[in-house]
């Protein structure tokens, strides 16, 4: 008979997380086989697993920990925030003071003309909102037929059945009976996979276009929003041409369409800019925001509103009938406020702009020398390198799509960094408190995973083009 493990062993974790715990976006059957990774604390820009190793947090956790980890500021916050006051609803005329503060705050570093900010507990459930919001407010002003929502293929906007439905994921699509109807799916503006001959520019106007053709085949008088994340980053960091954004905003302007820039990943300084929006150059009406807002260390998101929908919602929309249990939660709050005081403090949005973001970005985009490398991209904090077996043809693999880019995944994290893939690619977001001694661990840590993936696809067979 064997023991039973230690109550504080990686076994023990396994084997309970196993028997009971069933995880997001993993297939149960081959995760229990294969063992879970168990994180056990986490510092700075550091991860600490069960086994003692010590990983590079270069995602973030999940695009989250923009200020790192292990801030006690903001556990403070929360903690004082709570013994204060633990719960209370925003529902029936009450509020309460860090839900009343934070609303100001955010407006204060919003776009010009966005001054009201509706909660959630998620980024899925700002997205939900949106498709509420949005259908309601064009009732409200006497054109409800206004109610198709365009999005694009590719696209991430959160697991609810709203958000899960306006992406265009299709392995999610095939799961429940996605999408619901009223949304349309439309070229995403990502170039090294779907460019062709075309320059990036070129790219860029004729992915935009896409959306104008949507429009009008579905009938300007019929379509409420485009919605798009300014770069797409569950989709693998697609970085549009600098041609897409301007052009999209003028098509929806020409059109009465409204624009709805899903900001979950960009929002509160990863590109460099406080919102994605203003690195793309456009001013959206409505902005979906979560994970950096608290950066992470309590469930919160929300929809900033610009003026033209909130005037009309609130001169004409009546009571929305909508709303969540946890919108404004006192310990959320009070995680953004105090994330937001470190990051005006420590002047990080700006340290993404000027300092950190050029400094990785010089080292990151050196990596498109190494010869499994066909692109390196990045803007502030967030990037993708292209694996390819042939760089002249933007090839992809032979290999079933995603094989080579798991294998290096696996590679990265057994060197100590934390690299996602996405098909035949790695995406990196990392905290904005990143030092450059780390920024250069990072890429020297990269380049050594690059080599030995090299090295096993080249000792498999598998450096051939499909
Ligand atoms: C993560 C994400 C969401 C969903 O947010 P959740 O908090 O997981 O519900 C929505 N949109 C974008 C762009 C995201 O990256």
């Amino acid at each position: 008979m064997t023991s039973a493990p230690a109550s504080n062993s990686t076994a023990h974790w396994r084997h309970l997380d196993a028997a009971h715990h069933l995880h997001p976006f993993s297939n149960t059957k081959s995760l229990n086989a294969e063992g879970v990774r168990v994180i056990t604390h986490a510092a700075g820009s550091y991860i600490f697993d069960s086994e003692g190793n010590k990983i590079l947090d270069g995602m973030s956790g999940l695009w989250c920990s923009s200020v790192g980890h292990g801030r006690h500021d903001i556990v403070d916050a929360i903690s004082d925030q709570l013994k204060t006051l633990d719960y209370y609803n925003t529902f029936f005329k009450t509020t309460h003071p860090a839900a009343a503060e934070l609303a100001a705050a955010i407006a204060e570093v919003a776009p010009a003309g966005m001054r009201h900010v509706f909660f959630t507990s998620g980024g899925s459930e700002a997205v939900d909102t949106v498709i509420r919001m949005v259908r309601h407010y064009w009732a409200a002003m006497g054109k409800p037929e206004k109610h198709i929502f365009i999005a694009r293929r590719n696209a991430y906007h959160g697991s609810t059945v709203g958000g899960a439905s306006l992406g265009g994921m299709k392995p999610m699509h095939a799961q429940g009976g996605l999408p619901i109807p009223g949304i349309v799916h439309v070229q995403q503006p990502y170039w090294w996979a779907e460019g062709g001959d075309m320059t990036p520019e070129a790219f860029g106007l004729h992915a935009a276009r896409e959306v104008a053709r949507a429009i009008d085949e579905a009938g300007a008088e019929n379509v409420a929003a485009f919605i798009g994340e300014p770069i797409q980053g569950a989709g693998g960091v697609v970085i549009p041409p600098a041609t897409y954004w301007p052009e999209v905003q003028k098509i929806c302007r020409e059109r009465d369409v409204l624009l709805v820039s899903d900001e979950v990943i960009c929002g509160f300084g990863r590109t460099g800019e406080w919102f994605g929006c203003q690195y793309m150059g456009v001013a959206p009406d409505l902005i979906t925001f979560a994970k950096g807002v608290t950066s992470g260390y309590f469930p919160l998101g929300g929809v900033i509103v610009g003026a033209r929908v909130a005037e009309g919602f609130i001169e004409h929309g009546g009571e929305f009938n909508h709303g969540f249990t946890y919108s404004g939660h006192p310990g959320g709050c009070a995680a953004a406020l105090a994330n937001l005081r470190i990051l005006h403090g420590e002047k990080l949005v700006e340290r993404v702009k000027s300092e950190i973001g050029p400094y990785l970005q010089a080292r990151w985009l050196k990596l498109a020398e190494h010869p499994l490398v066909g692109e390196a991209r990045m803007v502030g904090l967030i990037g993708a390198l292209e694996l390819t077996p042939d760089k002249a043809r933007r090839a992809k693999f032979a290999q079933e799509e995603g094989t080579v880019g798991l294998l290096c995944r696996d590679i990265s994290f057994s060197e100590g960094l934390v690299m996602r893939a996405v098909r035949d690619g790695m995406i990196l977001a990392p905290p904005f408190t990143l030092s450059f001694a780390e920024a250069d661990l990072l890429a020297d840590t990269a380049v050594r995973v690059l080599d030995r993936t090299y090295a096993e696809l080249q000792a498999r067979g598998w450096l051939v083009a499909a």
